[in-house]
């Protein structure tokens, strides 16, 4: 049995401008993001919320249990590798190392196909694509969305093109061209490695999968917030602490939040939603500050938090909307306290967290103890990818099983 998915047609982000969905775009005709809606009235009267949480894993994985919210219409066309629902981590002893009681909890969206979150975002945009008959994609990408690009291509048996920035983590470069993709080094940050792909689109026969200016990886990084309201059970926490690049989860989580409440499955409530970023690049905290719409280019990026590291966003306005209309903030982070986050939770609660993810608990640090959220808060922290992809300081010590190896050596 196919649920049908209740999509009905694009908006430009910007002015409204209804765009039909029975055919590929990039952005609007305007040149703004296009998003996705929902015959919502329809779906209320059709789809029972509870219903829908309780389908079986195996043949509706992860996020694709939401079908009717997610613009796939046929199930021949829906691309996966094995999608769960990420766990909701309590991290008890971090919590009080920052001040917190309430509970400060971290979505690991490491466990996710590839290692990182995404996989929820290109899962759909390949599948849509499929859809759509494309045979070839391409994007500029700081590892991560490039190693699902290439997975989920792979799967499709699509061929994809992956540009990344030189210094992108190895293991990400290494698992795109694992994976079948084709990978370019170039001496550049993304919005650069973008170029490339706008420049060579027409001649190669690529479809731009870059963020946002495709309409359904935001569709599936949505998906995050509908699994977190699920997981608490159909609530939402107080502060939801979002390491922000592109910001196409934070806009997706917004925009699920809405839909979800006008199917009736969550009430009018809203968590203050934070932007974090690195102190070496961070557009969206400085336009967020001077209470600007969009954020001007960030020279001379730079953050070993690679996912973050995003100069220039199109969807800054709509990053800062979010932001602005939840009561959060935008925050920037000293680079030396993302290292020290990191270790921390790994060493007291035992979770490791990828440079993002730690940034986001530095960010939470700072919060509270500059009075932004309350000491009792309900917490959420999005880790959005698997620490392993990433460099870690070699802590190890060396023993020579030839000599004497007493106990105060190991000690
Ligand atoms: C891409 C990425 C981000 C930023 O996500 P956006 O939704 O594009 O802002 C954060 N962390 C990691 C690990 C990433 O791969």
């Amino acid at each position: 049995m196919t649920p049908p998915s209740f999509l009905t047609h694009l908006d430009c982000s910007k002015t409204g401008a209804r765009v039909d969905a029975g055919r590929a775009h990039n952005l609007s005709p305007e040149g703004w993001p296009l998003l996705a809606r929902y015959d919502l009235d329809a779906m209320t009267a059709r789809v029972d919320r509870d219903a829908v949480a309780a389908r079986d894993p195996v043949a509706f994985p992860g996020f694709w249990k939401w079908r009717e919210l997610l613009p796939v219409a046929r199930n021949e066309d829906v691309v996966s590798l094995g999608e769960v629902d990420t766990p909701l981590i309590e991290t008890p002893v971090t919590a009080s190392k920052i001040g917190l009681d309430g509970p400060l909890l971290v979505k690991d969206e490491g466990r996710l196909p590839t290692g990182s979150f995404k996989a929820r975002g290109l899962a759909l945009a390949v599948s849509m694509a499929k859809s759509y008959g494309i045979r070839r994609m391409a994007m500029p990408t700081n590892g991560n969305a490039g190693a699902a690009l290439s997975a989920y291509g792979a799967r499709a048996g699509m061929e994809t093109w992956s540009f990344c920035p030189d210094d992108t983590p190895e293991m990400n470069v290494r698992e795109i061209a694992a994976q079948g993709g084709h990978v370019f080094r170039v001496n550049g940050l993304i919005h650069q490695c973008g170029a490339i792909v706008g420049a060579l689109k027409e001649e190669m026969g690529w479809f731009d999968t870059s963020t946002l200016k495709e309409p359904y990886r935001i569709e599936g990084k949505k998906t995050m917030g509908i699994e977190l309201a699920f997981q608490l059970g159909w609530t939402l926490p107080d502060a939801i602490f979002y390491p922000t690049g592109g910001g196409t989860g934070l806009i997706g989580m917004w925009k699920a939040f809405d839909e979800m409440e006008r199917l009736g499955w969550i009430g009018s409530e809203r968590p203050k939603m934070f932007a974090v970023q690195a102190q070496g690049c961070a557009p969206i905290v400085k336009a967020f500050e001077a209470g600007e719409e969009h954020a001007p280019e960030w020279l001379d990026a730079s953050t070993a938090a690679a996912g973050i590291r995003v100069p220039k966003a199109i969807g800054d306005f709509l990053i800062l909307r979010a932001v602005r209309a939840s009561g959060g903030t935008a925050i920037a982070v000293p680079e030396a306290e993302i290292e020290q986050a990191r270790l921390m939770c790994g060493r007291e609660d035992g979770l490791h967290l990828c440079p993002e993810g730690a940034a986001t608990l530095a960010a939470a640090r700072m919060a509270v103890s500059g009075g932004l959220i309350e000491r009792d808060a309900r917490v959420v922290l999005f880790n959005c990818g698997s620490g392993l992809k990433y460099p870690l300081p070699d802590r190890a010590r060396t023993l020579d099983r030839t000599g004497t190896i007493t106990a105060q050596m190991v000690s």
